[in-house]
């Protein structure tokens, strides 16, 4: 795996003739995102399309991060896909409100949007598997990793009215 920075070089598509394509790989280890997220195993391409007005640029992206289960608090390792697709153009005339500026430089940061997108698709109500126990509500416990007393002793209010009728039921039976 390279840490090339997420930079491309797209000065010379300008010069090719419409319909022209290219499509850059990434291979990134790590991207910090935000103070408390990072993405590792960042992998994906990006197409840009030579059209009349600029480039079209067309994204395709996956990474790992680590993420905070809902349940138990637990870190995870969580698989985020992504993709987008964004216009430069070539004169400021040609732009729509939406669109960016070709950069005189050629070369295009790619990282903006990498972090703009990861933003956007990390959910912030995963579970760390299907079948979380979560926390113990009394002690604290993980119930993924432990056992606890507490359960059986304690019910809460508004789930107490159900287990008379449950316990009501397994009477008749
Ligand atoms: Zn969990
Ligand atoms: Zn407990």
């Amino acid at each position: 795996m390279n840490n090339k920075p997420l930079r491309v070089n797209i000065g010379f598509i300008v010069h090719e003739s419409v319909g022209y394509s290219h499509e850059f790989q990434f291979d990134v280890e790590e991207v910090n995102f935000l103070k408390e997220y990072v993405a590792t195993d960042l992998l994906g391409s990006i197409r840009f399309d030579r059209t009349q007005k600029g480039l079209i640029a067309e994204g395709n992206f996956s990474a790992e991060v680590i993420n905070e289960c809902v349940r138990c608090l637990d870190a995870f390792s969580q698989k985020i896909e992504f993709s987008f697709t964004e216009l430069f153009a070539f004169r400021e005339k040609d732009m729509t409100e939406e669109e960016l500026l070709v950069p005189e430089s050629g070369y295009i940061e790619i990282e903006p949007f990498i972090r703009d997108f990861l933003l956007l698709n990390i959910s912030n109500d995963s579970i760390c598997k299907e079948d979380c126990a979560g926390l113990c509500l009394i002690c604290g416990i993980n119930k993924n990793k432990g056992q606890c007393n507490c359960e059986d002793d304690v019910i809460d209010p508004r789930l107490s009215k159900l287990k008379d009728l449950l316990d009501q039921d397994e009477k008749q039976d």
